[in-house]
């Protein structure tokens, strides 16, 4: 069965979408070949410095790391994006998780967006709660200033050592336990609690399209082990199982 013929018998499909969507945009992943956990920074590896207590005790390098290698203004929506959007707006696509901070979805025009692990285009200051866009992140050198009170601005993304917001998590999971078919995508699984959210998916047909092999291949109706920017885009036709 292609991924054609999963889409068009179904009524209620969910993506549950992590780095790898987009790669394509030339936003790096974490895990793959190229990406940023290849690396350590000044003997620090990535997963340290994104940390909650990191933020904390070195928020100068943390803002020096985030805007080099966490940010990418110019980004945009990919082949694989275009499509979700054309399903949104053909009443076939429910909703999606992403696991992703980068906006993308939303800037391709989906509105049902769940992002699990927030966004770089929400910023707060962390004593008074004023809100404020990317640009008075990325816009300054140092440690982000709130223009009211002085206090730090902090980007709304989920460090590790952070809990997700419980709202945007009751809602994912209350989409994927309602969706006909799953399409999990451009991630490796190894990030919690977002990883289990899988489980409550009890619907017809799960679809994972990823370059490598990741857990939930062996519960799958389909595994495509291709780009997804290909195989949701100008391969949907020929897609077909491993
Ligand atoms: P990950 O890096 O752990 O895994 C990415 C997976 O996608 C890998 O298995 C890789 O083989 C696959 N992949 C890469 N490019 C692909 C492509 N074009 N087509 C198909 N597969 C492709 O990513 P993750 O599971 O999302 O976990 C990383 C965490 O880091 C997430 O929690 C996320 O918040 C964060 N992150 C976000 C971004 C972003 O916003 N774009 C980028 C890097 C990391
Ligand atoms: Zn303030």
């Amino acid at each position: 069965m292609t991924l054609r013929d999963i889409v068009s018998r179904s009524r209620r499909i969910v993506f549950f979408g992590g780095a790898g969507v987009s790669t394509a945009s030339g936003i790096p992943d974490f895990r793959s070949g190229q990406g940023l956990y290849r690396e350590s920074f000044d003997g620090l590896d990535p997963e340290m410095i994104l940390s909650k207590s990191f933020f904390y005790l070195h928020p100068q390098q943390f803002f020096d790391f985030y805007r080099r290698f966490m940010v990418y203004p110019e980004a945009r929506p990919n082949a694989a994006h275009q499509r979700l959007y054309d399903w949104e707006k053909e009443d076939k696509l429910r909703g999606i998780v992403t696991q992703n901070i980068d906006g993308l979805h939303r800037l391709a025009g989906n509105k049902r967006v769940y992002e699990i692990h927030g966004t770089v285009h929400e910023n707060h200051c962390m004593d008074c709660n004023a809100f404020y866009p990317l640009e008075a992140v990325m816009g300054c050198e140092g440690i982000p200033r709130c223009r009211h009170c002085g206090g730090v601005i902090k980007p709304s993304v989920v460090l590790y050592g952070e809990a997700p917001d419980k709202y945007v998590c009751i809602g994912a999971c209350r989409e994927i336990s309602q969706a006909d078919t799953l399409i999990v995508a451009g991630t490796s699984l190894s990030v919690e609690p977002a990883a289990s959210f899988l489980d409550y998916f009890s619907g017809k047909h799960l679809v994972v399209i990823n370059r490598e092999p990741t857990p939930a291949d062996k519960r799958a109706t389909l595994v495509i082990r291709d780009k997804v920017e290909q195989a949701l885009g100008a391969d949907l036709d020929k897609t077909e199982s491993e």
